[in-house]
Order: structure tokens, then C-alpha cells, then sequence
């Protein structure tokens, strides 16, 4: 008698439940979650997410402006993924996910233009850099649809690149009660307050 693979079953059952039912708006985490848990059951994705970046990228205008030539001569393959490409680092993975510095500045990976004082940076548990604000200008939002999901996304105002994505309404003890969620492969950190300086 032939027996069912049930472990065959089992794992079938969750790589479909993750990419299904995750995709549902739930509080705190989900968006942040999403991209990475779907890259991994659901390889058509990041063909799709890249479709849409694509032409989200070539539609805006920034002071700053280079072709993908220059950029990835420019950027590694990681900050080129992510700052051009809108992708996603892996949670809990990024070298600013649990940098708490007193004082600094990050910059944008892409052109330096400062983002974010260390004083705007708290503790949210997502995985990800959170900001609760950003520096006066430094930042613009755009309504991103991918994934069936509204959310904000955050650029560089200066070139453009992608730095995450913004969320509003969380009840973190901010002052702000938004979460910007960066990825720490957008940024570097300088030290000094370099807000001026560029
Ligand atoms: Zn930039």
C-alpha cells in the first residue's frame, strides 16, 4: 500500500497559507513582512514588483539624476536592488536595525543628501530602521499599490532612491505616531550631525 506523502502535503499547505493569508492588512508588521515572505513561495513576484518599479522610477523627477548605468557603477548590487529597484532587505538583517546611536545623522546610500537625525530613530521591533520623522524636506511620499495594498513609500527627494515605506496610525509612544521603515541598505550614518553640510 502506497502512503501519501504527508509531509509533502503539510509543506504545500503553509508555502500556500503564507502566500495567501499574510497578504491580508493586519496591524504593525504586516507590510513590512510581506515582500520577503512572498519573494520566498511566490516567485513571480519580484518580476511583477519590478514591472511596476520600473515604471513608477521613470515617471518622477529629482534634482538628482542618473541613468541605472551610472548607478550601479555607482552602487552595489544589494543598494542598487533596493534603492533603484524598490526592493526589501530581510528583516532583522540590516546594519541599522538595532544601531541606537545619541546623536548623527543618516544619509541617503545614493547621494548623501542627510535623511534622518538619530533622534528622530526608536525602537519598533519590525525589523527594519523606524524613524518617527524625518528631516524638514529630505523625504518624499508616494501611494504605492503593488501588492494589492495601499501604502506610502518613502524616496529620497534628492535622486529619488527608494528608502521604505511610511506608516501612519501604529500607537508606537511617538510623537509623530507614524513609523518610517528604511532599509538600512539605503543609508549610511555619519556620526556628526551633518544636517547642512551636503
Ligand atoms: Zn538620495
Amino acid at each position: 500500500m502506497r502512503l501519501p506523502s504527508i509531509p509533502n502535503l503539510v509543506r504545500t499547505f503553509y508555502a500556500f497559507s503564507n502566500s495567501t493569508f499574510r497578504a491580508a492588512p493586519a496591524p504593525l508588521r504586516s507590510a513590512g513582512l510581506l515582500r520577503p515572505i512572498a519573494q520566498k513561495s511566490m516567485p513571480t513576484i519580484p518580476f511583477l514588483g519590478a514591472l511596476f518599479g520600473t515604471s513608477q522610477r521613470n515617471d518622477m523627477s529629482y534634482p538628482l539624476k542618473k541613468s541605472d548605468d551610472e548607478w550601479q557603477a555607482q552602487l552595489s548590487p544589494e543598494q542598487f536592488r533596493i534603492l533603484r529597484e524598490k526592493g526589501t532587505e530581510a528583516p532583522f538583517t540590516g546594519k541599522y536595525d538595532k544601531h541606537a546611536p545619541s546623536s548623527g545623522v543618516y544619509t541617503c546610500a545614493g547621494c548623501s543628501a542627510p535623511l534622518y537625525k538619530a533622534n528622530h530613530k526608536f525602537k519598533s521591533g519590525c525589523g527594519w530602521p523606524a524613524f518617527f520623522d524625518a528631516i524638514p524636506g529630505a523625504v518624499t511620499r508616494h501611494t504605492d499599490n503593488t501588492f494589492g495594498m495601499a501604502r506610502t513609500e518613502i524616496v529620497c527627494s534628492n535622486c529619488g532612491g527608494h528608502l521604505g515605506h511610511v506608516f501612519k496610525g501604529e500607537g508606537y509612544p511617538t510623537p509623530t505616531d507614524e513609523r518610517h521603515c528604511v532599509n538600512s541598505v539605503s543609508m549610511n550614518f555619519a556620526a556628526e550631525d551633518g544636517e547642512g553640510k551636503q
